[in-house]
């Protein structure tokens, strides 16, 4: 157990951002640059001599691709991964230059002038997509850089097999296109014993050997660890770049890089037959202490959480009962001693003591869903790599 006085001060990170928000903020994200760079580093390490690239999409899984991707440049990394050219371009203004980005979700119509301007490189999903950018390069007098994405099994983007064929049997199919990469994607690399894992590498590996030479690239941050076969010549990491576990079945490799501490409004004893909350859904049994926490459904903390969720106070995983309303939750704190919570004491809804993962696990979701769905109203406090080169 934590001390209760431990619990009374806020986290370092969290405190500076107390302080700096005039000690007013009643829930604080805190993003660690450090641990995200960190992450990067050892999925590049173990992913070489494949080139690392970063997946920023989604504001970078929630956590602010602002500030993350400046900070994976500052380390090293040349190569951006988006889900749209909206996210692309956003993100051309706070990375470097020279940096290669790609846009996942392909070459939408009306999307090709900005694209070029902008040097988003669109992965192009079908042949649609192929002839438009084809196009776009005959208008620009200038080739055109392209990826193109072979679906090798999860028949969600990417040429299917006919169309593979019709590719490769065509002349001219790629004229005035730059290829700078061949890309796919794994549907179960989370899971080492899938056998869809050897059948996409086989699949893929089958589509380069028919297509002009380039770079190619299958595996996200799971499929990192599937060993050699998998990485080709580049890998996409996402989710452990951000602390997720991309191996379910161990350890974590990878260190927690976002905490979210939110404040304790009020302690309350309650004793039966009283109720917490909306629905009167939590009825209370014997005497107990409720404490009331600034964090809802409105900051992305699930709703599906109401009675099953936990969050870490003074050191100790306590539940939550009631249901998660739209700015609070509220917790079970009898088993903590007297005078352990009070109100402005702060507790860990996420962090080290409580993953993303985990959340996500008693949410019946995943880590990714969790990250992403982080409020826009947290008090954001980023620390470590980036911090220096902040305003
Ligand atoms: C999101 C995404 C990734 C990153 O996946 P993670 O599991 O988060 O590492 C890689 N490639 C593609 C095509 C994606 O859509």
């Amino acid at each position: 157990l934590t001390s209760a006085t431990a619990s009374r001060s806020a986290p370092a990170a969290a405190a500076a951002a107390a302080a700096a928000a005039g000690a007013r903020a009643c829930a604080v994200l805190t993003v660690d640059l450090d641990a995200v760079v960190d992450n990067w580093r050892r999925l590049r390490a173990r992913a070489a001599p494949s080139h690392t690239a970063a997946v920023v999409k989604a504001d970078a899984y929630g956590l602010g691709a602002a500030r993350v991707a400046p900070a994976l440049a500052a380390a090293g990394c040349t190569t951006f991964f988006v889900a749209s050219l909206d996210e692309g371009l956003a993100l051309r203004r706070v990375v470097p230059a020279a940096s290669a980005i790609f846009s996942l979700g392909g070459l939408p119509d009306g999307t090709q002038a900005d694209m070029v301007a902008g040097a988003i490189v669109p992965v192009l999903n079908q042949p649609g997509e192929i002839a438009r950018w084809r196009a776009a390069a005959r208008s620009h007098g200038k080739a055109l850089a392209a990826a193109i994405h072979i679906d090798t099994g999860m028949n969600r983007l990417g040429l299917t097999a006919p169309e593979l064929a019709a590719l490769a049997a065509d002349a001219r199919g790629l004229e005035g296109l730059d290829i700078r990469l061949w890309v796919s994607h794994f549907a179960c690399a989370e899971d080492r014993a899938a056998a869809m894992n050897a059948a996409q590498i086989d699949c893929f590996r089958r589509a380069l050997a028919i297509l002009p030479p380039a770079p190619a690239s299958l595996a996200n941050s799971s499929g990192i660890f599937l060993g050699a076969a998998a990485v080709f010549d580049m890998v996409r990491p996402g989710c452990g770049l951000y602390g997720i576990n991309p191996t379910p079945d161990a350890v974590n490799p990878m260190r927690c890089a976002v905490r979210l501490d939110a404040r304790v409004l009020q302690v309350r004893d309650v004793d039966s037959p009283q109720s917490v909350g909306y629905g009167a859904s939590h009825r209370v049994v014997g005497r107990a202490k409720i404490a009331t926490v600034a964090v809802g459904y409105a900051d992305g903390y699930p709703r599906a959480l109401s009675g099953r969720g936990q969050v870490v106070v003074a050191g100790v995983a306590v539940p939550v009962v009631g249901r998660v309303s739209m700015d609070l939750l509220t917790v079970d704190v009898t088993g903590l001693p007297d005078g352990a919570v009070a109100p402005d004491d702060w507790v860990q809804v996420l962090g080290p003591e409580r993953t993303a993962d985990a959340v996500a696990a008693e949410a019946g979701t995943i880590g990714y869903e969790i990250l992403t769905s982080l409020g826009r109203r947290y008090h954001r406090v980023y620390v470590g790599a980036g911090e220096e080169r902040a305003s």
